[in-house]
């Protein structure tokens, strides 16, 4: 017996195979997913320590000119016979007068009165000499800056090179024709120190053709 479709299983053939293309045709018009992994930076905890000037955990310095044991010169003076045998004096001036003032007085600041230094609290700090970091509100971390606090970054980020890095290695074009992703580490004369993902690289200048970054 001879085989033979019917119209209507022909058409149905058909639409099948219709469907099954258009269905393909779609799927590609949605980009591909793209594989990501936890991120180097922050081992996926989306936060990093605070970038901002002197912060620990969220305190900064206080930006007003207290007395602070962190600056100026202090200066052990046996000669004064201070009872505490670890204090410290620092030179200042106020009011163009000379002073010593003491390591026991951090976070105060001094003004001119009665012919005398008086000594007043920093209404900044309130003589603790630190005040809320601005940059992270008194947090001490903030958003990871390669994972934007998502957590996870595109597999092919990595801790060499992600375009989210403020200082991205540079492409090094050799008179060899090879290519070397790098970073600079030292220059001595005209020979040079590649730090490249896979180890370090001598070059001299000569070698190099173009760098861009
Ligand atoms: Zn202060
Ligand atoms: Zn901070
Ligand atoms: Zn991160």
């Amino acid at each position: 017996m001879k085989t033979k479709f019917s119209p209507a299983t022909l058409l149905a053939a058909l639409i099948a195979v219709g469907s099954f293309a258009a269905s393909a045709s779609n799927a590609q018009t949605h980009s591909p997913v793209e594989k990501t992994k936890p991120c180097f930076q922050c081992n996926a905890t989306g936060e990093m320590k605070c970038p901002g000037a002197g912060c620990k955990d969220g305190q900064a310095d206080c930006p007003a000119p207290c007395i602070k044991l962190r600056t100026g010169v202090w200066k052990k003076h046996p000669e004064l016979n201070r009872p505490d045998p670890s204090e410290t004096m620092q030179d200042t001036t106020v009011s163009g007068h000379r002073i010593q003032v003491s390591s026991h007085h951090e976070g105060v600041y001094y003004v001119w009165a009665n012919g005398a230094a008086e000594m007043k609290t920093c209404p900044t700090c309130n003589g603790t000499t630190r005040v809320q970091c601005k940059t992270c509100a008194g947090k001490g971390t903030v958003k990871c800056e390669i994972c934007e606090g998502k957590k996870i970054v595109p597999e092919s980020w990595t801790a060499f090179d992600c375009p989210r890095m403020r200082n991205r290695p540079t492409r090094y074009k050799l008179k060899d024709g090879r290519e070397l992703l790098g970073r600079k580490i030292s220059a001595i004369g005209s020979s040079l120190r590649i730090r490249t993902e896979a180890g370090d690289v001598n070059l001299d200048t000569a070698d190099i053709v173009s760098e861009e970054k």
